[in-house]
């Protein structure tokens, strides 16, 4: 008896095993021709100034519209593209979508966000010639390299250190904006910090969704607002949640963020609504 039940248990595991390998198959065929299929979207979450409500900018966050699953957030697919070697092509493609929608909204809006920041991943930073392309993708959509930001997570700026690093130093002679995502997740060393030709820290959600209620999370936040105040650097708080959040992050110095409580993520016609209506979710704090 004992072995019938343990042959059903294996047969038990090898289907769901098998399940998850023909899923896992699907996934990578279907992301494969994703791009050309025009399956990819981008939506736009707003970045805020706490003290007026005015929008500093968008984060281009990619989207896949898959043709059963419907649309699916970066979170779900990412890794994936990233371990199938697809992260330069898609790199190339949410950055050129987000320059012709900063620059489509130019030409349309009397209030265009001020600036689009885009994610790049390690493997597309390092991709052939990355800062000639931007600089071409500037050119063909006639914008200031002010108006573009680039992310890049404190573990990209770990990995072919040098690679990166003559990569960030590239995109700052062009004049763009460079931003570190999820600080304070990551390992970068002071040493390293003081190196990087960086502008913004963006302080990881994990540090702020809970902030008020938190003195450890408060106490991480205001260290690090020092430490980008010391750099000359500018803090970005992703992940406000609620209006306490918005009051504590006011409190310790920290005056641009993102975060649901404000804004999710937007498709780009509807995003112009926040950026018209200034301060709206603020005033109730
Ligand atoms: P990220 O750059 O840190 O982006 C912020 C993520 O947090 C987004 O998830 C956003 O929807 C979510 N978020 C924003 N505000 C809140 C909030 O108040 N509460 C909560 N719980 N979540 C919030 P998303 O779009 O799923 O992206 C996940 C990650 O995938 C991004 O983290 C980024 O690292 C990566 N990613 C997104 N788009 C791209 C892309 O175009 N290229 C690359 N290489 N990576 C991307
Ligand atoms: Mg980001
Ligand atoms: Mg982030
Ligand atoms: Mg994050």
């Amino acid at each position: 008896e004992a072995k019938e039940r343990g042959g059903d248990s294996v047969v038990v595991f090898n289907d769901d095993l098998r399940s998850k390998i023909l899923v896992r198959a699907d996934l990578e065929l279907r992301l494969r021709s994703a791009i050309s299929n025009n399956e990819m979207r981008l939506y736009f979450q707003p970045e805020f100034d706490l003290r007026d409500g005015r929008m500093t900018g968008v984060e281009a966050l990619v989207r896949w519209q898959h043709p059963e699953r419907g649309l699916l957030a970066a979170e779900a697919f990412i890794s994936v593209i990233e371990e199938i070697n697809l992260s330069a092509e898609l790199g190339r493609w949410v950055l050129e979508e987000a320059c012709r929608q900063l620059a489509a909204w130019k030409r349309t809006s009397p209030v265009p966000p001020p600036l689009v920041r885009v994610n790049i991943s390690a493997g597309e930073l390092i991709s052939a010639d990355f800062v000639g392309f931007v600089a071409t993708l500037l050119g063909r959509y006639g914008l200031a390299p002010a108006e573009l930001g680039i992310e890049i997570t404190e573990s990209t700026v770990m990995r072919d250190i040098d690679d990166v690093q003559a990569t960030l130093n590239g995109l700052r002679g062009l004049g763009v904006t460079l931003a570190i995502d999820d600080f304070g997740t990551g390992y970068s060393s002071l040493a390293q910090l003081k190196q990087l030709p960086v502008d913004i820290l963006k302080i990881d959600r994990s540090f702020v969704s809970a902030l008020a209620e938190s003195s450890g999370d408060r106490a991480i936040v205001a260290a690090i607002v020092r430490l980008a105040e010391a750099f000359n650097l500018t803090t970005v708080a992703e992940g406000v949640e609620d209006p306490a959040a918005v009051t504590t992050l006011l409190d310790l110095g920290c005056y641009r963020a993102q975060g649901f409580f404000m804004s999710k993520p937007l498709p780009a016609q509807v995003v112009l609504e926040q950026a018209r209506n200034p301060g709206v979710p603020l005033r109730m704090v």
